[in-house]
């Protein structure tokens, strides 16, 4: 335990997203004395404008193909069926609202003191907190910064009319031409999302194929996929400039295409949100990635000063976060020594339309790190598509160390592959070997047992 006279709080969290309302809390439960500070919503990006808005647009898109599916299994559905943006939209604002009061719920129970303000570290202990009513130091023998990430957009002309993924949730009107630039996660969902909801989708990407760093066969199976869902697809292109044309916007194209759309997203990623939070006066910087450089204890330069999530190196998930949030306290507010947290087998999914899942290494990744690989793939058409005459597909695949027959790597391009890739992660984590994974008896029927019944190679 620290040892806090000297000091007002024992811990001091800035930004209440996911990681440092974790570390508040857990913090808390240890008996420090915590504070926590915040000027916007509370629970962060993924609370507000991420993961969960985001997974319940999801599902809302998801209907189109549902509504299609059930013909084969005998419903008759009036004809058209009619979608409406105002009715989802509110009522994912009536969701979030619910959830930021559980986060206030949850802090207040926890016995920690929230300021709705907004915080400059000053020295190595000390925070003003500003909120318009003047400022306010606080003292804290740890400060913890877990401000996150905030959207990032290239400057180009006429950048200025593309949202960034925090202004895209809450349209005033539904667009029947959506636009978004990228090839990450956040572009891969949200035209999925779109095209799902019954716009003309367009997603444009600079380089050969979306998705860098995801398995090569996986980011293929995923292209066509989404092509065959309606999703137009331009790659190695990129947005020369907009021009608004009264309600619309004229996006022209380095590749000399012209499309005329109602909302533009530019989902280039994300950058430390860091503007005012003091760093220069501390005399922290960051490092050539964008990110705050800390040690395994969460310590930034300063001892006193932590940082953890989005601010710093590593997968920008909230699960990460969590995951860091929990690590810190246990350094810091009690007595033991956590193991350092493997990062090399942190599970992740996509939400497009099918969702990936995705854990350990990519083909091409094991092929560097190994001698010899086994790879097992299978890619089939759902049972349940037998009846629907949906064409979608699904794609599973193993990579197995052939020296060791560990399982390094298991992907899924399919329904609820999230889903499936979570209890998988747990096997690919505990470093289970393909025999174990064929000695596991499958649950039948079910897309998911295809994992343990790979028994043909694919290719070595
Ligand atoms: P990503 O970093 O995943 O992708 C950014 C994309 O923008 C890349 O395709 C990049 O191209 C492209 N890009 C960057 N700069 C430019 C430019 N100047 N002109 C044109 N294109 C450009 O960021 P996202 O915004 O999609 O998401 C941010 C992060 O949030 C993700 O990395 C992920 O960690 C997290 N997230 C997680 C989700 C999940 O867990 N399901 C969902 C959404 C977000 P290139 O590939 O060539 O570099």
């Amino acid at each position: 335990m620290v040892d806090a006279s000297e000091y007002e709080y024992d811990l001091l969290v800035i930004g209440a997203g996911s990681g440092g309302v974790r570390a508040a809390r857990m913090a808390s439960a240890t008996g420090a004395n915590v504070a926590i500070v915040e000027d916007r919503y509370l629970g962060g990006t993924c609370v507000n404008v991420g993961c969960v808005p985001k997974k319940l647009y999801s599902y809302a898109a998801h209907f189109h193909d549902s509504f299609d599916d059930a013909a084969g299994f005998g419903w008759q559905l009036p004809e058209p069926a009619r979608f409406d943006w105002a009715t989802l939209r509110d009522n994912k604002i009536s969701e979030i609202k619910r959830l930021n009061g559980i986060y206030q719920r949850l802090l207040e129970g926890a016995g920690v003191t929230l300021f709705n303000a907004r915080a400059t570290v000053v020295d190595a202990h000390t925070a003003v907190l500003k909120n318009g009513q003047g400022d306010l130091t606080v003292t804290a023998q740890k400060i913890l910064l877990a401000t996150g990430g905030w959207p990032w957009v290239p400057e180009f002309p006429g950048s200025e009319h593309a949202l960034d993924s925090n202004q895209i949730f809450d349209l005033a009107t539904f667009p029947k031409r959506f636009l978004v630039l990228g090839g990450g996660y956040i572009a891969v969902e949200f035209s999925s999302i779109f095209n799902g909801l019954g716009s003309e989708t367009h997603l444009i990407y600079r380089g050969e194929l979306f998705l860098k760093g995801f398995d090569q066969q996986v980011r293929e199976f995923t292209c066509a996929e989404m092509e065959r869902k309606g999703v137009n697809l331009h790659f190695n292109t990129n947005i020369e400039r907009i021009e608004a044309t009264g309600n619309a916007y004229n996006v022209y194209l380095t590749s000399g295409e012209v499309l005329e759309v109602d909302v533009v997203l530019a989902a280039t990623g994300r950058k430390a949100n860091i503007n005012g939070l003091g760093l220069e006066t501390l005399g922290l910087t960051l490092d050539e990635q964008g990110k705050l450089p800390v040690n395994e204890r969460f310590e930034t330069a300063i001892p006193s000063v932590l940082a953890l999530g989005d601010l710093t190196a590593g997968p920008e998930l909230t699960p990460v976060a969590l995951a860091e949030a929990m690590q810190l306290v246990d350094h810091h507010f009690t007595d033991t020594v956590p193991k350092s947290l493997d990062y090399s087998t942190i599970p992740t999914a996509v939400f497009c339309h099918p969702n990936i899942g995705t854990v350990g290494l990519s083909e091409e990744a094991a092929r560097e790190k190994f001698a010899n690989i086994r790879v097992y793939c299978t890619d089939f058409r759902a049972m349940k598509h037998t009846l629907s005459g949906s064409q979608e597909r699904t794609l599973m695949k193993l990579i197995v160390d052939d020296a060791t027959d560990v399982v390094v790597g298991a992907h899924m391009v399919g329904e609820e592959a999230g889903e499936v890739i979570q209890g998988i992660a747990i096997a690919v984590r505990a470093g289970l070997t393909k025999h174990d994974f064929d000695r596991t008896v499958g649950i039948h029927p079910t897309g998911a047992e295809e994992f343990v019944t790979l028994r043909t190679l694919t290719r070595t």
